[in-house]
C-alpha cells in the first residue's frame, strides 16, 4: 500500500525556474530542482508538459532557477504558482536579469540564482524532466534562509497545485477527524483552506480587504466548504 502522506516527509526546496528571452518568457514555482552530477555539475528540473515556461524551455534550450527565500511574498508566490504565464505577464513589473544564455532571471525574493543549457529531455508522460548543465551561479544575498518545502507547506499552508509532479489529490490522504464543528472556507484560486478552527479570527469577521494569503485571491471570492 502506499500511504501518501509519507511523501511529505520528502525534503525539497522550493524555487522560480524561468526560461524565455528579452521579448518574452514565462516562470513558475517548483520544487522538484536537484543537482544529478559533480563534474560537470548537471541538474535535473522536472516542468508539466502543460506549463508555459516548458515552451521556452524548449525552445531557447536553456533556463534559469532562482532559490527562493523563506520569507518570499505571497504574491510571488500566486502569481508565479497559480497563475498561467498564457493569460498575464508574469515578468511584468519584476526585477529581471539576463543570463548568459539570454534567459530570464527573477531576482525578487531570491538568494541565489542559476543559469543552465539543457542537454537533455527526457519525456516522462505528463511532464519533460530537463537536464541542465550549470554555466552560471550567484548569489544575491547571504542573510535570508532558503525556503523548504516543509516551510511553504506547515507556515505558509501552501500545497503542490495540479501541474506540480509532486501533487496528491486530496482523496488519497488519511481523513483527519474534525473534533470541533468550525467553517472552513477555500480559495477558488490556489485551494488555501481558511480554517475557523485553528485561526484566532473565524473568517466572517475579517475585513473585507483580507485577501488569500498564498495567492492574492479576495476574500470574496472564497467558498465555504
Ligand atoms: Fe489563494
Amino acid at each position: 500500500m502506499i500511504n501518501f502522506e509519507s511523501l511529505f516527509k520528502i525534503s525539497y526546496g522550493i524555487y522560480l525556474v524561468s526560461s524565455g528571452d528579452k521579448n518574452k518568457g514565462n516562470g513558475f514555482i517548483s520544487n522538484t530542482v536537484f543537482q544529478i552530477t559533480a563534474e560537470p555539475p548537471r541538474f535535473a528540473a522536472s516542468c508539466n508538459k502543460d506549463n508555459y515556461t516548458a515552451e521556452f524551455i524548449k525552445q531557447t534550450n536553456a533556463f534559469s532557477v532562482s532559490i527562493l527565500k523563506e520569507d518570499a511574498s505571497s504574491d510571488l508566490i500566486g502569481k508565479f504558482g497559480y497563475k498561467s504565464g498564457k493569460e498575464i505577464n508574469k515578468f511584468e513589473g519584476m526585477n529581471i536579469s539576463y543570463g548568459e544564455t539570454g534567459v530570464p532571471i527573477v531576482l525578487n525574493d531570491s538568494i541565489a540564482y542559476l543559469e543552465f543549457k539543457v542537454v537533455q529531455c527526457i519525456d516522462i508522460d505528463t511532464h519533460y524532466l530537463f537536464i541542465g548543465e550549470l554555466l552560471n551561479a550567484e548569489i544575491i544575498e547571504n542573510i535570508s534562509e532558503p525556503m523548504t518545502y516543509a516551510y511553504y507547506r506547515k507556515v505558509k499552508k501552501g500545497f503542490s497545485p495540479k501541474n506540480a509532479p509532486t501533487y496528491i489529490d486530496k482523496s488519497k490522504l488519511e481523513k483527519q477527524t474534525i473534533v470541533i464543528e468550525s467553517k472552513k472556507y477555500k480559495c477558488p484560486v490556489c485551494g488555501y483552506i481558511y480554517d475557523d478552527a485553528v485561526e484566532n479570527i473565524k473568517f466572517a469577521d475579517l475585513p473585507d480587504d483580507w485577501v488569500c494569503p498564498l495567492c492574492g485571491d479576495e476574500k470574496s471570492d472564497f467558498i465555504e466548504i
